[in-house]
């Protein structure tokens, strides 16, 4: 068993695909563990992507996580961290496979939909930077 932490970004949430894409980890055998729906301000914006502080998009990135609500999720099973990239497909929509989330929905490489962690040591800090052990069921 594997946690992972999943947002489906302001530009998803506004398409108003939060079921279908929620939908889509479930039927790929994932679930979930804690739920909730959040207007992050730019400063939580900026501690969640701190890791891309240096690269050119940070500003706008974090611009446009700070736009409208998301929803932040654990998402729970085997391989949960690699199982959740590949049902999100590649960061850049033209470059995503065919029946992935960000081929389906995105609308560019920076509003591409959802964030999904990248490797344990990611996940943890990420789950913890939303959730409370004690929220994850
Ligand atoms: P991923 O979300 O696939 O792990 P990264 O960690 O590289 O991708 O980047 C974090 C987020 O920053 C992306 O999901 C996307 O919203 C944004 N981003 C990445 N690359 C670019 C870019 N070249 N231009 C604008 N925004 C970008
Ligand atoms: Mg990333």
């Amino acid at each position: 068993m594997e946690r992972t932490l999943s947002i489906i970004k302001p530009d998803g949430v506004k398409k108003n695909v939060i079921g279908q894409i929620i939908s889509r980890f479930e039927k790929s055998g994932l679930r979930v563990a804690a739920m909730k729906k959040v207007w992050l301000s730019k400063k939580e914006a900026e501690g969640f992507y701190i890791v891309h502080k240096e690269r050119p998009f940070y500003s706008s990135l974090t611009e446009f996580m700070s736009e409208g609500p998301v929803v932040v999720m654990v998402l729970e099973g085997e391989n949960a961290i690699s199982k959740n990239r590949e049902i999100m497909g590649a960061t850049n929509p033209a470059n995503a496979a065919e029946g992935t989330i960000r081929k389906d929905f995105a609308e560019s490489v920076e509003r591409n939909t959802v964030h999904g962690s990248d490797s344990p040591e990611s996940a943890a800090f990420e789950i913890s930077y939303f959730f409370a052990a004690t929220e994850i069921l």
